[in-house]
C-alpha cells in the first residue's frame, strides 16, 4: 500500500471514498451535499444537550465521486460544537488538525481519534454558574455562557397549569384543582 497522494486523484478518491464510508458506517450524519463546500459529518448520539461533533473532511461529493480536495487545502478539522437555543452554532473545542499525510487508513484512524477527543471533551466542558450552559471561548479570549445569559431577562417562573372545567361549575367558586 502506498501512502496518501495529494497530486493523484486516484488517491484522493480513495481518500474521500475512505472516510466518507468509515464514517458512515460508524454512525456519523453527512451534512447534504453543497456544490464547492466540503462534507461535514457529525455525531450527535448519547451527547449532552445542543452538542455535536462535526468533522469537516475536506471531501467533495459523494459516493463514487467523493474526492478529498487537492495540495494546500485544509487538513481535515474536526470540533466539538455547542448550538445556542436561539440556533447559533458555537465551537467548544477544536482538536489537533489531522494532517492528510501517511497511509490512508491512518488518516482515518486519526479522524476518529480526534472525533473520540471532542465527545469526550463534551461530556466534561466548563458550564456557566448562572444558567447551566456550555461555556466557550469568545473572541476576547474569556470564557463565556454560550448562551449569553447575562443579556437575556431572568426566567419568569412557570405558571401552574389552569383547572379543567370540567371540575368548575357555576355556583362552585373556581378554586384550582390542585389546591386542598
Ligand atoms: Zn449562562
Amino acid at each position: 500500500m502506498s501512502p496518501f497522494n495529494p497530486e493523484s486523484l486516484e488517491s484522493r478518491r480513495e481518500l474521500g471514498a475512505a472516510l466518507l464510508g468509515t464514517l458512515t458506517t460508524k454512525g456519523f450524519k453527512l451534512d447534504p451535499i453543497r456544490p464547492g463546500t466540503e462534507r461535514v459529518a457529525r455525531w450527535d448520539q448519547n451527547m449532552p444537550a445542543g452538542m455535536v461533533v462535526a468533522i469537516y473532511t475536506t471531501v467533495e461529493g459523494d459516493g463514487a465521486s467523493a474526492t478529498v480536495r487537492g495540495v494546500g487545502e485544509d487538513a481535515i478539522r474536526v470540533v466539538l460544537l455547542y448550538t445556542a437555543a436561539d440556533g447559533t452554532e458555537r465551537g467548544l473545542a477544536t482538536a489537533t488538525r489531522v494532517h492528510r499525510t501517511g497511509q490512508i487508513p491512518a488518516i482515518v484512524e486519526r479522524t476518529l481519534e480526534r472525533a473520540r477527543e471532542c465527545y469526550s471533551k463534551g461530556k466534561h466542558v466548563a458550564r456557566c454558574s448562572k444558567c447551566g450552559a456550555p461555556l466557550f471561548t469568545a473572541k476576547s479570549g474569556k470564557a463565556v455562557c454560550a448562551e449569553i445569559c447575562w443579556t437575556k431577562p431572568p426566567a419568569q417562573p412557570a405558571q401552574p397549569p389552569q383547572p379543567k372545567s370540567l371540575y368548575v361549575r357555576a355556583t362552585y367558586p373556581t378554586m384550582p384543582i390542585w389546591e386542598k
